[in-house]
C-alpha cells in the first residue's frame, strides 16, 4: 500500500496537475529503487497503458523518462496495452503472465467481496481483515507457483471465511463505483469503505474484473469494425477463456456470496445506454452502468469517487442527477480526492447514510 511518503516523492516528479493515482504510482515506483537491496539490472515495473483520452496513456510515457533520468535506462517498464484486451501481441509479457494475473484479479475480487460482506457484521471485531489478509497472502504464493492452484485455493477461502462468526443483523447496502484505482485503493481514498462500515453501511464495490471483461468486449467490437478477423478471434478466445476460469473460481460461492454473480459486460452496456453511446470507450460507461445496477438491484445508495480532475469520472459525476431521477432518487454521493485530506468529506458522509438509511426504494434490500 502506497504511504504518504509515496505522494511525496511522486509529486516532486509532478507538475501539480496530474491526477493523484499519477503522483502515487510515480512516488511508489521511485520509493521501490531507494529500498536497500533493489537491484536495477534485476528488476521490471509493470504499468499498463491505453491509448483512451484521459492521461492515464502517457503515465508510462512520463514514468519511462522518470526511470531513464535516475539512471534506470535498462529496466524494464512494462506495458500491455488495454486495446487489445492486454494480450501484449508480440510483447515481452506473454499470455501466461496475462492469465495468472487475470485469475489473480478474479481472486481478489472475491477477497474483496467476502471481506465487505462478513466485516461490517462480524462477532469479534479485527476477524474477517486477519482472515483476508492471511487469505490474501495465501493466494499470491499460489499464484506465484502456479496460478492453477487458485481453483482449488478457493474452497479453503470459503471454508475460512464460513468459519467466521456473524451478527444476525441488516444494514444498508451502498454501491461504490468510480475510477478503478482509486476506489481499490484505500490511502488514496482515505478509506472510504471503512468509513462507510463505521457510519453503519456495508459496501458492495465495483469488481476490478470488469474493466477486464470490458476491454476484451471492446477490442473484439472494435476488430469487427476494423474487419481485423484474426484479433476478432483472439479476442473471442481471450473472452471464453477469461469466462470459463471466473465460473470455476466462483463456482464455491454461489451459496454464500451476496453478490456473486456480478451483471455482465452486456448488461453494464445496456444499463448505461440511455445515458452515453458505448462508443465513448473507458471507465465512465461502466461506473454508470454499474451505478445503474446497484439501483436496479435495491441497494440504499451510490458512492461514486474519483481523483480530483479525472476526466470519466467528472463525467459520472455530470450524469449523476440524471440517473438519481430515474431511478427513485436513490442517493448519491459524488466524492473527488487530490491526496489531502477534506474535513468536509465526513460530513458529507454522514449526510448520505443518514439518507440512505431513510431511502425505502420498491424491494430495498434494508430494513430496520
Ligand atoms: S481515469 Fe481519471 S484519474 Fe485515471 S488517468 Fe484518467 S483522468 Fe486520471
Amino acid at each position: 500500500m502506497s504511504t504518504q511518503e509515496s505522494l511525496d516523492i511522486g509529486r516532486k516528479y509532478a507538475s501539480g496537475k496530474e491526477c493523484i493515482p499519477y503522483a502515487l504510482t510515480t512516488g511508489d515506483i521511485i520509493k521501490k529503487t531507494l529500498e536497500p537491496g533493489f537491484d536495477k539490472d534485476k528488476s521490471a515495473f509493470f504499468m499498463p497503458t491505453t491509448n483512451g483520452p484521459c492521461r492515464f496513456g502517457q503515465y508510462q510515457s512520463v514514468q519511462r523518462m522518470v526511470l531513464d533520468s535516475l539512471g534506470m535506462q535498462n529496466t524494464p517498464l512494462l506495458s500491455p496495452d488495454s486495446n487489445d484486451g492486454y494480450s501484449d501481441k508480440g510483447g515481452p509479457i506473454g499470455s501466461k503472465f496475462r492469465r495468472d494475473a487475470w485469475r489473480g484479479v478474479l481472486v481478489v475480487d472475491i477477497l474483496q467481496k467476502l471481506l465487505h460482506q462478513a466485516r461490517p457484521y462480524e462477532a469479534n471485531k479485527g476477524e474477517a481483515d486477519r482472515v483476508y489478509e492471511a487469505c490474501l497472502d495465501e493466494a499470491g504464493k499460489v499464484v506465484s507457483h502456479n496460478s492453477s492452484g487458485l481453483f482449488q485455493y478457493v474452497w479453503e477461502i470459503k471454508k475460512r471465511f464460513s468459519a467466521l462468526e456473524i451478527e444476525k443483523i441488516k444494514k444498508p447496502i451502498i454501491g461504490v463505483v468510480g475510477e478503478i484505482y482509486l476506489r481499490n485503493h484505500s490511502f488514496s481514498n482515505q478509506g472510504i469503505i471503512r468509513c462507510i462500515e463505521s457510519l453503519g453501511g456495508e459496501v458492495r464495490l465495483a469488481p476490478i474484473g470488469e474493466w477486464f471483461l470490458y476491454c476484451t468486449t471492446m477490442y473484439m467490437n472494435n476488430s469487427r469494425m476494423d474487419k481485423k478477423y484474426l484479433d476478432l478471434f483472439k479476442g473471442y478466445m481471450q473472452d471464453r477463456i477469461q469466462r470459463r476460469d471466473e465460473s470455476r473460481l466462483y463456482e464455491p460461492f454461489h451459496n454464500t456470496l451476496a453478490c456473486c454473480e456480478d451483471a455482465t459486460t452486456a448488461e453494464i452496456l445496456g444499463n448505461a445506454a440511455p445515458y452515453m453511446k458505448d462508443t465513448f470507450e473507458g471507465e465512465a460507461i461502466l461506473s454508470v452502468g454499474k451505478a445503474v445496477d446497484f439501483a436496479k438491484s435495491g441497494q440504499s445508495g451510490v458512492v461514486n469517487i474519483l481523483p480530483f480532475s479525472c476526466m470519466p469520472g467528472t463525467i459520472v459525476t455530470a450524469l449523476s442527477k440524471k440517473i438519481r431521477g430515474d431511478y427513485n432518487n436513490i442517493p448519491w454521493l459524488n466524492l473527488d480526492y487530490d491526496g489531502v485530506e477534506e474535513t468536509n468529506t465526513q460530513t458529507r458522509l454522514e449526510a448520505f447514510m443518514f439518507q440512505a438509511k431513510q431511502y425505502r426504494p420498491h424491494g430495498a434490500c434494508f430494513t430496520e
